[in-house]
Parts: structure tokens; C-alpha cells; sequence
């Protein structure tokens, strides 16, 4: 929806970032660079922060502006976003430090969903229409519990994502790889199409930099895989995921980050004391049947999560 108002003064009063950067990978994906006017606070590898835009702003396609109830006017859209990361300076010949960059990078992929009226508004196809130089809102704080903490230097790093899920994987690995972690790192991203692997060349020439480092792709719908799909899940229940890397899924040694779709996940629910794991089974069953044990509350596993909805 737009407003009749003239949004200039609204975007002053609430905006305190500017989009510095677009990549796009294809349509609805974007690699974007937001440089927030007081800086960028330290945070962890893993975290998130949050990114905004008023109601009033238009779509990515004006033909299909929602409609936003009476009472959402003129208020602010905000959704969570976990902090990517450029991975390499510019020449790719080093992995760039934080305290180089003053700025967050976010691996967001459009969700079109229809507008009902009376019901809030959504953020991507507002992002989406944003264009390099424009104002937007971002989060003063940067939080989350998805985090290397507790990590020892020679265990094992499983990252397994789909889509846009590995944008926190991608600060982990940087800083992983950068401050002389000794165990071996795997990150497993799985997308519809190839054209979906936005960092592809990034991790590729990361495997080639650090022999610990292997990168491992699924796609589910390009021709070949699209009658013969091959999720995450299978690649641990046929044991591919160790003689592809030469790793062992040893939980004494081993921390398993999963972040993206919930059903890759796989979260199970704690009910009156019984825990109920959904199906079909996701990584948390398949890794907790093999001595695995998720984070829970304040008790931390070697399985890590964070569901993107
Ligand atoms: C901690 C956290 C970190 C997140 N980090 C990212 C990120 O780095 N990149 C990113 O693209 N999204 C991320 N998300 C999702 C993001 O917050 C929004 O939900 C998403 O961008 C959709 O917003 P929207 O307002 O356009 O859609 P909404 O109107 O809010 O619709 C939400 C619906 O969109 C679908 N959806 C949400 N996220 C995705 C997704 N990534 N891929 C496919 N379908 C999705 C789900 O069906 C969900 O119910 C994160 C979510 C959380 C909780």
C-alpha cells in the first residue's frame, strides 16, 4: 500500500541505515550491504539484528501493493535477519575482518505472499523495491543464541542450511577459518535451483584455500535431482555426508549448526515431559538416534538451530 502522505518526512523520523550494496542472485534472492549511521555494534559470528521499512513503502511490484488495514498505516515493518558475511576482501585473496567493515551483510530471499486486508504487511517485497543509496530502518541491538560458543579448536563444524539459512553459517566459517580453527568445517546448503547458490563461488574458493574446509550442494528441483531429490537428511542416513568429506559424525568431537526451513530441522516438541519429534524425521531425530544432544532451554548441545519461521 501507499500512503497519500508525503513519506519523506516519515522515512526522516525513522530511518537510521542506508543500503549501500545489491547483489542480486536471481529474482528473488539479493545479497544486500546496510550501513547503519552510528555503526556497526561488535556482535558474534551467528547472530541476527533486525531490518525495517514502513507500511507506506511500495512493493518490488506495484500490481500487487497490499491491502494494509487502517490500523498498520504509517508503522514500521520489521523482521529478523542473521548477519552474513562478504567472506573475502576485495582482491579474495584474504578473509576480510570485522572490524573492517561498517556495514552488515544479509542474504534475503523474497516471500510473496498475498495481502489480506487487516493483516500485516510484508517486509520482503518492500525490500526487494528498494534501490542502492535508499533509507531503511536496522536494529540497534544485534542478539541471538546461534553462536560458536563453546566450540574447541580441533572439533568438527557440521553447517547445514537451506536457502538464504546459510547467511549465518557464512560469518561462522569466516571467523572459524580466519582465527586458525584446526578440526574440519562442512557446509551443506540445499536449494531449489543451482542459480539459488548465491555464495557458490565464495565457498568454492575457500575449499581450495583450506583443505578442512568442503562445501557440499543440494538441489531439489533442477532436472536431474527433480525425480531423485537428496535432502540434508539423507545425506546423514546414507552416510554420504562422512565418505564425501572423510569426517566422522562422532558427537564427542563433532557441533551440528542446522538453520533455515523448520522441517529440515526437525525441532521436537517437549510436552508434560515427552518429547515428540516431528515427521518426517528431520536432522535433530537422525542425530540424536546417533548420541547427539540439541540445545534445549539454557542447556547447550552439539546440535544448534534457528528456524527462519
Ligand atoms: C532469527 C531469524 C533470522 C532470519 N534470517 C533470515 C535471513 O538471513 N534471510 C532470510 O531471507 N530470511 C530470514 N529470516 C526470515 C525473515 O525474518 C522473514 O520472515 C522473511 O524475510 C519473510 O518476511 P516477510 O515479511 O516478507 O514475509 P511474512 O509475511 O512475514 O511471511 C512469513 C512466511 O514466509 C515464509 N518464509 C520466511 N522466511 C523464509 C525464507 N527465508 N525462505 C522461504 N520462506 C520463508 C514462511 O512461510 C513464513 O511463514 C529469519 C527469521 C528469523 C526468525
Amino acid at each position: 500500500m501507499q500512503t497519500s502522505q508525503d513519506p519523506e518526512p516519515l522515512r526522516a523520523g525513522q530511518y537510521n541505515a542506508t543500503l549501500i550494496y545489491i547483489h542480486p542472485i536471481q529474482e528473488e534472492l539479493m545479497v544486500i550491504r546496510v550501513r547503519p549511521d552510528d555503526g556497526v555494534p561488535p556482535y558474534l559470528p551467528g547472530q541476527y539484528t533486525t531490518l525495517g521499512l514502513g507500511d507506506w513503502e511500495p512493493t518490488n511490484d506495484p500490481a500487487h501493493n497490499e491491502e494494509v488495514g487502517e490500523n498498520l498505516k504509517n508503522r514500521l515493518i520489521r523482521r529478523a535477519y542473521s548477519i552474513s558475511y562478504p567472506i573475502f576482501r576485495e582482491d579474495a585473496r584474504a578473509i576480510v575482518r570485522p572490524e573492517e567493515l561498517d556495514y552488515y551483510e544479509f542474504y534475503i530471499t523474497l516471500v510473496q505472499r498475498k495481502g489480506e486486508p487487516g493483516q500485516e504487511p510484508s517486509l520482503t517485497p518492500r525490500l526487494f523495491g528498494l534501490k542502492k543509496g535508499e533509507r531503511l530502518w536496522v536494529g540497534t541491538k544485534v542478539t541471538g543464541h546461534y553462536t560458536l560458543d563453546g566450540i574447541k579448536r580441533d572439533n568438527q563444524i557440521v553447517l547445514a542450511a537451506t536457502g538464504t539459512g546459510e547467511a549465518p553459517h557464512n560469518c561462522m566459517a569466516a571467523h572459524l577459518l580466519r582465527t586458525g580453527h584446526r578440526g574440519s568445517i562442512v557446509s551443506i546448503i540445499c536449494v531449489r535451483y543451482t542459480q539459488d547458490l548465491g555464495y557458490k563461488a565464495t565457498h568454492e574458493q575457500l575449499a581450495r584455500m583450506f583443505p578442512q574446509y568442503h562445501y557440499i550442494t543440494l538441489t531439489t528441483r533442477e532436472k536431474e535431482t527433480l525425480n531423485q531429490k537428496v535432502y540434508i537428511q539423507d545425506l546423514v542416513v546414507s552416510g554420504e555426508l562422512e565418505t564425501r568429506t572423510g569426517i566422522c559424525l562422532d558427537p564427542a568431537m563433532t557441533h551440528v549448526y542446522l538453520c533455515g526451513n523448520p522441517s529440515m530441522i526437525g525441532v521436537p516438541k517437549h510436552i508434560e515431559g515427552v518429547k515428540t519429534y516431528p515427521s518426517p524425521p528431520g536432522m535433530v531425530e537422525l542425530l540424536e538416534s546417533r548420541g547427539f544432544k540439541a540445545d534445549y532451554k539454557k542447556e547447550r548441545g552439539n546440535i544448534h538451530f534457528e528456524e527462519y519461521w
